[in-house]
């Protein structure tokens, strides 16, 4: 269970967790995650609490070693300069250099963008790459840009970007709004101003380029890899049974996919405006064709399927959630399942919650779910598979070489079971009672921890 920090028997624990709250006070969805991990860990605190507070190790580890904001001014096709904010946050370079994605999306801030890296630290650490934890972005809105538009302002992001990162020095990759058409215009700027063919700089690109078969199913892919381990270790088979998957880009899909090759029946899909319900089993390379060629609306599934159904999203939980299903697979964004839309998921007898998004749930909807005993597999671990993947990337990028499709994905397969492994021990050595979010943070902190020790007071 995710504990209150008034709950927190560690004096040490606490006034790290007031303190980082009270100096990062407008920061809320960077508080919402610090508690959540922080709180987790209080077992292993309590165990080496002297040693951490002599060294003020948990006070390193919620202050990012570098913050980059800049202004991204860009022409649109009127004509007209229009300006946004760029970031990088390079969160924890002490496992390898900083990885993590770029967002683009309006909601863009300083807390989200430390959220991101705080838990990408974490993720990174379990894939058992030597990769550190950063996360970047803007907030600039992709939709409804023309594809000149959105070269222009990934150009312009670039040439800031550029001094901030390399292959051996951070290694950014896409998230939501941030595909392989960026990934490519963000390279072209970068490859231009350095003069030359760095390719492990960024991951997530075009094949023909130095991109990783198998990078863009990923994410989506490791997530199932995840939830079968996690479900068949709790004696529970996919097969018949019925998912729900909110969000319908590059994470979506893909899970969407795998979990159909496994057995599961995805009766719905979605994006902000609402849900597409159907009943027959979501059509995905309808969807593919929508969100991926068309970068339509999810809604526009009814023209070719009219027997599914509509539903917008109103009030404060998507309409997505108000449906019943077997497992819930959270794949669009940060907060998206409150106590609320939890409430009602464990009213319509859902088993297992898989976080495809990072940081989907609320920690009160966690907490509700781990007492209502439905399994959750938690973003950090159950999505990992991307960034696993990204640093696959990489390797190939050095070795300069390409692994065919299985190849690769046998590899995250092997990963994603290897992520499973170490959550369920965590949870095992510190009775957690199958508490895979504690068992994640526990298992990630293990090896973060020790890397910052060796290194010193830096
Ligand atoms: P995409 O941009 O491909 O898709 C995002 C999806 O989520 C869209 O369907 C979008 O709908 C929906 N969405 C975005 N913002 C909101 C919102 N505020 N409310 C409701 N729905 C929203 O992004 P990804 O699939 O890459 O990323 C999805 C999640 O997975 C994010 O949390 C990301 O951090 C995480 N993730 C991604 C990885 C990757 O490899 N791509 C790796 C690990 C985690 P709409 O079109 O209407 O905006």
């Amino acid at each position: 269970m995710i504990t209150n920090e008034q709950e927190l028997r560690s004096e040490y624990l606490k006034k790290v967790i007031e303190e980082t709250s009270a100096k990062n006070c407008y920061e809320k969805e960077f508080i919402q995650a610090l508690k959540e991990v922080l709180s987790s860990l209080e077992p292993v605190v309590i165990k080496n609490e002297e040693l951490y507070k002599s060294i003020s190790l948990l006070e390193r580890l919620v202050e990012p070693e570098r913050i980059v904001s800049f202004r991204v001014p860009w022409m649109d096709d009127n004509g007209k300069i229009q300006v946004n904010r760029g970031y990088r946050v390079q969160f924890n370079g002490s496992i390898g250099p900083y990885k993590g994605g770029l967002r683009f999306h309006p909601s863009v801030n300083q807390s989200i963008m430390k959220f991101l890296a705080f838990e990408q630290i974490f993720k990174n650490a379990l894939t058992g790459r030597p990769i550190g934890g950063g996360k970047g972005g803007s907030d600039f809105d992709p939709k409804g840009k023309s594809d000149m538009e959105i070269m222009r302002f990934c150009q312009s992001f670039m040439t800031e970007l550029q001094r901030h990162i390399g292959q051996d020095v951070d290694v950014p990759a896409g998230d939501i709004g941030v595909g392989g058409r960026e990934i490519g215009y963000l390279f072209g700027q970068y490859r231009k101003i350095r003069n030359a063919y760095e390719a492990g700089v960024l991951t997530g690109k075009g094949i023909e380029y130095g991109g990783s078969l198998a990078r863009k199913e990923a994410t989506g892919y490791g997530l199932m890899y995840f939830m079968r381990e996690m479900l068949t270790t709790n004696n529970i088979s996919l097969d018949g049974k019925t998912a729900i998957i909110s969000g319908s880009g590059n994470v979506a899909i893909y899970a969407c996919e795998k979990a159909q090759k496994m057995g599961l029946k995805v009766i719905a899909m979605s994006d902000s405006s609402g849900c597409v319900l159907d009943e027959n089993g979501i059509d995905i390379e309808l969807v593919k064709d929508i969100k991926e060629v068309k970068r339509g609306r999810i809604k526009e599934y009814l023209e070719k399927v009219p027997n599914a159904i509509y539903l917008e999203n109103k009030g404060n939980v998507p309409t997505i959630y108000t449906l019943k299903a077997d497992i819930i697979l959270p794949c669009a964004t940060q907060n998206d399942i409150n106590i609320d839309a939890a409430k009602i998921l464990v009213e319509n007898g859902a088993i297992a919650v898989g976080e495809g998004a990072n940081m989907p749930c609320t920690n009160d909807a966690v907490a509700y779910f781990l007492e209502h005993k439905v399994l959750v597999a938690p973003g950090k671990a159950a999505n990992a598979g991307g960034v696993a993947t990204s640093a696959l990337e990489m390797t190939q990028n050095s070795m300069r070489d390409a692994w065919t499709f299985e190849e690769v994905d046998k590899k995250l397969e092997n990963i994603m079971v290897n992520i499973f492994r170490q959550c369920k021990e965590a949870d095992s050595e510190y009775n957690l009672g199958n508490n895979y979010v504690a068992g994640a943070n526990i298992a990630a902190f293990k090896k973060i921890s020790a890397a910052m020790i060796a290194q010193g007071i830096i």
